[in-house]
């Protein structure tokens, strides 16, 4: 077992897979309302290829968190038994899963028996017109009975993701937070980044966690949580007095990449150091051109030996990625 250290000292355990670059919703700050073009199915990871790139971060670099994502992970055929294979591997690993909730209704039970622990669950509003302005879709109480049966099938703690938008939902976050308590859902505010297909991204424009602060300050009293905040990107808060809380995960004013543990996978078989990467390792044409596993975890440890400090979204220099969000891997 090698760990799969950078050249700063982190290293990384936390590994995202991003099972597809399709989504059925088309929130304005991920991608535009045609959507884009996706990936061609042969480029695509094929489940038995996903199962096994996981297998060697596992077996090999010692990944200890394996978490699925998208696109919209629900809408990869293979989910469940992709899942069930990667349980099969390590009773152990940390198994979650990103997603917008549509469909959650219908699965959540089938991905707890295979082996998944937790879900996260995006939903900026909990208006339902806000809901069709942000995503496009008229999917709101999809979301709703999605998050009830990821409680009901033990999928717990439940959390959900918000982005606040400037002038949609940013008078929105009491209301959100209050929702959220109410179900016992931990709630996350994420700030905006610049990730989307579209370059539509602002510093101006972005709420920040500065100004989310503000916003629950009206409502609600927070303080720090006691637990100590590690690698974890959120930071965590007490609502009046607790037990819930509330997290912000700030990237772009509070950026925490030097204790950042995480490594990304895309759906093209990509490996990914960062979210903000502007460089990728190719393990799928490798491992199609016969790469044995020791070959594959060799590609990983030199993939990240090359990760940067930080993100450096403040900096002038800053480049935003080719990939967007979606094709990354939230
Ligand atoms: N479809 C799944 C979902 O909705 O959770 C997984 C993928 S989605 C890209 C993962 C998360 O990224 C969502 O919570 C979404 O709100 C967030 N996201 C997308 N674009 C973003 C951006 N530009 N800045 C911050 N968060 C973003």
């Amino acid at each position: 077992m090698e760990p799969l250290v950078d050249r700063y000292g982190r290293v990384a355990t936390d590994l995202r897979v991003s099972l597809t670059d399709r989504c059925n919703l088309r929130c304005s700050y991920c991608m535009p309302a045609e959507g884009l073009d996706w990936l061609p199915g042969e480029e695509q990871l094929s489940d038995e290829e996903v199962v096994r790139l996981i297998a060697v971060g596992i077996e090999r670099l010692g990944v200890r968190e394996v978490r699925f994502t998208g696109g919209e992970p629900l809408v990869r055929r293979g989910l469940i038994d992709i899942v069930r294979r990667t349980r099969a591997l390590d009773p152990e690993v940390e198994l979650s899963i990103t997603t917008n909730g549509i469909g959650l209704a219908r699965t959540a039970g089938a991905l707890a028996e295979a082996g998944l622990d937790r879900v996260n669950v995006s939903l900026d509003t909990v208006r339902a017109d806000t809901f069709l302005e942000i995503t496009r879709r008229d999917r709101f109480d999809d979301v709703v009975a999605g998050l009830a049966a990821a409680e009901a099938a033990g999928l717990g703690p439940v959390k959900v993701n918000a982005v606040l938008l400037r002038g949609v939902n940013d008078d929105q976050a009491p209301e959100l937070l209050r929702w959220c308590v109410d179900r016992g859902y931990q709630l996350r505010f994420i700030e905006q980044m610049p990730l989307d297909a579209q370059h539509g991204w602002s510093r101006e424009g972005m709420v920040t966690a500065d100004e989310i602060f503000a916003h629950l300050a009206e409502e609600f009293v927070l303080t720090p949580a006691a637990e100590p905040r590690g690698s974890a990107p959120a930071e965590l808060f007490l609502v009046d007095g607790g037990p819930a809380t509330v997290g912000v995960i700030a990237s772009v004013t509070r950026p925490f990449c030097g204790d950042c543990d995480r490594v990304r996978l895309t759906a093209d078989g990509q490996v990914r150091n960062c979210l903000f990467a502007r460089e990728e390792s190719d393990l799928r044409k490798a491992m199609r051109a016969g790469a044995s596993d020791d070959d594959l975890a060799r590609r990983w440890l030199v993939a990240m030996a090359g990760k940067a400090a930080g993100h450096g979204i403040d900096d002038p220099t800053f480049l935003q990625p080719d990939r967007p969000m979606s094709a990354i891997g939230g």
